[in-house]
């Protein structure tokens, strides 16, 4: 396992995932999940936004780059999914939520839950869907 990639900024920081998460899912520029558009697309800014949070000029709807993945709604920090994610994708021989729990820092549980919905979302992806390359690193 290379030890040396989770130093990066992503797996320790959530506005670091963020900008990662959407350069992979969105290498040409915002699209907007709810109704395909990638023009008129502005960026919410200030205080009264949640960072990361687009508006599309089109259906004038809001989302932020987790819509439709396996990290929306989720409770759990971005950079700690990544963080699980890449130790999932590295290991050939698998990682345990003990593992996931002893290196993230979090409960069994919830180290259970997010291993559990990991291994959904690559089964999904290996089944054709391309649901996404974001638990993939990116280099
Ligand atoms: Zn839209």
């Amino acid at each position: 396992m290379a030890e040396y990639l989770f130093n990066e900024p992503r797996f320790h920081d959530p506005e670091a995932a963020r900008e990662h998460l959407e350069s992979v899912r969105w290498p040409n520029g915002p699209i907007c999940p709810h109704c395909g558009a990638v023009d008129r697309i502005s960026k919410l800014a200030g205080e009264s936004h949640r960072a990361g949070l687009y508006d599309c000029g089109h259906c004038r709807d809001q989302f932020t780059v987790t819509v439709g993945t396996v990290f929306e709604r989720s409770k759990i920090s971005l950079d700690k999914w990544l963080f699980a994610a890449a130790l999932m994708a590295s290991s050939k021989k698998g990682v345990s939520s003990k593992q996931i729990e002893r290196m993230l820092g979090v409960t069994y549980k919830t180290a259970w839950f997010m291993s559990h919905r990991l291994r959904e979302a690559m089964k999904r992806e290996r089944q054709g869907n391309g649901l996404a390359r974001v638990w993939r690193r990116n280099d």
